[in-house]
């Protein structure tokens, strides 16, 4: 059975898709949306050679060679350009897949959707999406096996329309949707980083006086005044 997360991920796929699931590893998310009937077509991309061959057995071991193609490579080389549509990428932290998707600029011409799943650091997905004029249609979080993770989706469109001016600092942090809908795993997730923090500031108090340390607090701070504020 799929797991929570990724049946998620999986039902933002609009039906009729062709997907290329980046960081695939075990390439669960491709054989349950081609199972289902969503995809029509896959590319499942692994960098490292070990989940590489997991998938490539995964995909082989449930009969679907034919629908899924298992490619070895770093990021969206593994995609040639108007291949697919859609682009899932989960697990990983939002740093990277920003990154990803910054070097497969050039392969995302056709593309009309974006699923992405950063385990942390979203706000860095959300800010490559901004910059690169793609607009989050929506946004989920869940919590699964004690973990708390969000979803965000993105179309092209108008990039600043589900912020507002007022806001749009927590915004980005939060997710708009998130924030707005502040539903259990939000208040969870981030009542746990708040606790986070002010443990960290209380350990650089401790430290002492630098340059360094004295910014880093500042940092802290202003992120529990906006998490307090949220
Ligand atoms: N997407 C699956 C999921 O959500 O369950 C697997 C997540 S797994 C924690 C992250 C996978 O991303 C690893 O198998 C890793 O090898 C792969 N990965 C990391 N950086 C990558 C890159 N630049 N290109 C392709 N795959 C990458």
């Amino acid at each position: 059975k799929l797991s929570e997360r990724l049946t998620a991920v999986a039902e933002y796929i609009p039906s009729g898709s062709r997907i290329a699931d980046i960081g695939s590893d075990h390439a669960y998310l491709p054989c349950y949306a081609v199972k289902t009937g969503a995809v029509s077509f896959a590319v499942a991309g692994e960098v490292a050679k070990g989940p590489y061959l997991s998938a490539a057995s995964q995909v082989k071991k449930e009969g679907l060679t034919k629908k899924i193609d298992v490619r070895k490579g770093d990021g969206l080389e593994v995609v040639t350009p108007g291949e697919v549509d859609c682009i899932t990428i989960a697990g990983m932290g939002g740093a990277l897949i920003a990154s990803i998707l910054e070097n497969g600029k050039d392969k995302l011409g056709e593309v009309k959707r974006l699923i992405l799943q950063p385990n942390v650091g979203a706000f860095a997905v959300r800010e490559w999406l901004i910059r690169n004029k793609w607009e989050l249609i929506s946004e989920r979080i869940l919590k699964e096996d004690g973990k708390i993770y969000e979803i965000l989706a993105a179309e092209r469109g108008e990039p600043l329309r589900p912020y507002t001016e007022e806001n749009f600092t927590a915004e980005k942090f939060f997710g708009p949707f998130l924030l707005k809908e502040c539903n259990e795993s939000f208040r969870e997730k981030w009542n746990a980083e708040l606790l986070n923090w002010e443990r960290i500031l209380e350990q650089l108090k401790e430290a002492g006086h630098s340059e360094g340390t004295e910014n880093k607090k500042q940092e802290i701070q202003a992120k529990i005044l906006m998490t307090e504020e949220a």
